[in-house]
């Protein structure tokens, strides 16, 4: 047996992951024909859109997508005759946290991976290298065998590899274009090595080779989780320190800065800020609590588990923060919050902090004001509707969503900034303060903004990690 040199990728799901990843390799290999199918119409619609209204903003996307699109690069929602038609096929399907049943709350569902596995092997009519593209808890790819070889029709072989995506929302285009790394795990046998070579040579056509990094299947899955787990840890403890940093007088930028020239440090990912979000760093350590649970390891659970109670925690401390500084109470006052994305340049609103900042804020009876340059309006609903406890009448009565930063900030009586978008540094400050009740408070959840400069235009300041006085 040699590799398979892949003439045709299909891959399932085309969201945040799928989308782009995908489009990166028809952009790279105009000689494969690439199909990313998708069970959701409107999201194949807007894919395929004639205007190119994408489904997900990503800086970039949109340049990968013209290029590529209708040349080598097709959107789908016909799963069954991409499965078919392909060599390899990316499973990149949602894999959020379980919301009932045994390890609900932490374990990862894995019905979508195993519906969309249970379709290729149905479909399939030749072998296939099944790539697992999602974030799976260790040893998923034996289980994805298991059915795949159960189900398959003579003479169809499923080779098994695992190829977690690192990319980054916000900046996922230059991370699909100069990766730190590709993670590549197969099975050790024969043709496990083969069909790793096939992903290899894909990969090769514009990713250094040192920068391709082939190991075993169960380390290739626990990697993803690990990286994960990791950068979120850093987050935690960062925003740790930043409670002691108010408390003290010290100021967290100083402190990340001093901490992170230490080379076996390094600077990145010290930003203090109201807690991270995502659909991947929560998601991910719950899913590794859960396995070190089930593999009778509760200490290394508890471990991990602290670093999501922490996060939780620093939101809490946000909200506490302004209801205590607007003299203990916001009821009927105007809380104007600047951001809804769960971090800038994404629209992706998946556990962002704004979301818990403002069901706080409505559970003290605060009207909140909502501005964010990405975000539909139909989406900030949706969220809200999820998680505050209340009828979306209610919200309505409560939340005013808003086209500028300007709109959302006139009559308030403070400003959060929840989402480090560039944008609300350039705004203009002195028109907001002029518009807003007095005394009138910025709330910098995300070490913005130019306190002093802030502070001269005659706003009461407070910095996440600064114990300096208002
Ligand atoms: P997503 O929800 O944006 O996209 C998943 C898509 O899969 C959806 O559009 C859904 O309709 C589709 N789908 C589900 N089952 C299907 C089926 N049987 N057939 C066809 N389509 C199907 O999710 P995402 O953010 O792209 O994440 C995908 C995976 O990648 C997850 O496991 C996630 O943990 C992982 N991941 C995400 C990121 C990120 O930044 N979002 C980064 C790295 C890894």
């Amino acid at each position: 047996m040699a590799p398979v040199t892949v003439k045709k990728i299909c891959c399932i799901g085309a969201g945040y992951v799928g989308g782009p990843t995908c489009a990166v390799i028809a952009l790279k290999c105009p000689h494969i024909i690439v199909t990313i199918v998708d069970l959701n119409q409107t999201r194949i619609d807007a894919w395929n859109s004639p205007d190119f209204r994408l489904p997900i903003y990503e800086p970039g996307l949109d340049e990968v997508v013209r290029e590529a699109r209708g040349r080598n690069l097709f959107f789908s929602t016909d799963v069954d005759t991409a499965i078919q038609e392909a060599d390899l096929i990316f499973v990149s399907v949602n894999t959020p946290t379980k919301k009932s049943g045994v390890g609900a709350g932490f374990a990862a569902d894995l019905n979508y991976v195993e519906l969309a596995t249970r379709r290729i092997a149905a479909v399939a009519t030749t072998s296939k290298i099944v790539v697992e593209k999602s974030t799976v808890p260790c040893r998923t790819a034996e289980s994805m065998q298991i059915i795949l070889e159960a189900n398959s029709k003579p003479n169809c072989r499923f080779d098994i590899l695992s190829n977690p995506e690192f990319l980054a929302e916000g900046t996922a285009i230059g991370d699909l274009l100069a990766p730190d790394r590709v993670l590549i795990g197969s099975l050790q046998s024969a043709e496990g090595k083969d069909a790793c070579q096939s992903l290899v040579d894909i990969y090769s056509n514009w990713v250094p080779a040192d920068r391709i990094l082939t190991v075993g299947v169960w380390s290739s899955e626990l990697s993803k989780l690990a990286a994960n787990a990791m950068l979120a840890q850093r987050i935690s403890s960062i925003n740790a320190l930043s409670a002691i940093c108010e408390a003290t007088g010290a100021n967290i930028d100083e402190v990340a800065n001093a901490v992170g020239m230490d080379s076996r440090i390094g600077p990145k990912f010290l930003k203090a800020s109201v807690g991270f979000g995502g659909s991947c760093f929560q998601k991910d350590i719950l899913n590794l609590v859960y396995l070190s649970e089930s593999l009778h390891l509760p200490q290394v659970a508890a471990y991990w588990r602290q670093v999501v109670e922490m996060n939780e925690w620093q939101k809490k401390r946000f909200s506490k923060t302004v209801v205590d500084t607007l003299f203990n109470t916001i009821t009927g006052k105007r809380i104007a919050v600047l951001g809804f994305a769960f971090k800038a340049d994404t629209g992706d609103t998946r556990e962002s902090a704004s979301i818990s900042l403002i069901r706080d804020f409505l559970a003290e009876r605060a009207t909140v004001s909502v501005y964010d340059p990405q975000v539909e309006h139909e989406q900030i609903w949706a969220d809200l509707d999820d998680v505050v406890p209340k009828s979306l009448d209610e919200i309505q009565k409560q939340v005013t969503l808003c086209s500028s930063a300007f709109e959302a900030c006139e009559g308030a009586e403070a400003v959060v900034v929840a989402t480090e978008w560039k944008e609300f540094l350039e705004i203009d400050w002195e028109t907001i303060y002029k518009s807003m009740k007095k005394p009138a408070f910025v709330f910098d959840g995300r070490l913005l903004l130019d306190a002093s400069k802030l502070k001269q235009i005659g706003f009461k300041v407070v910095i996440i990690g600064r114990g300096e006085e208002i």
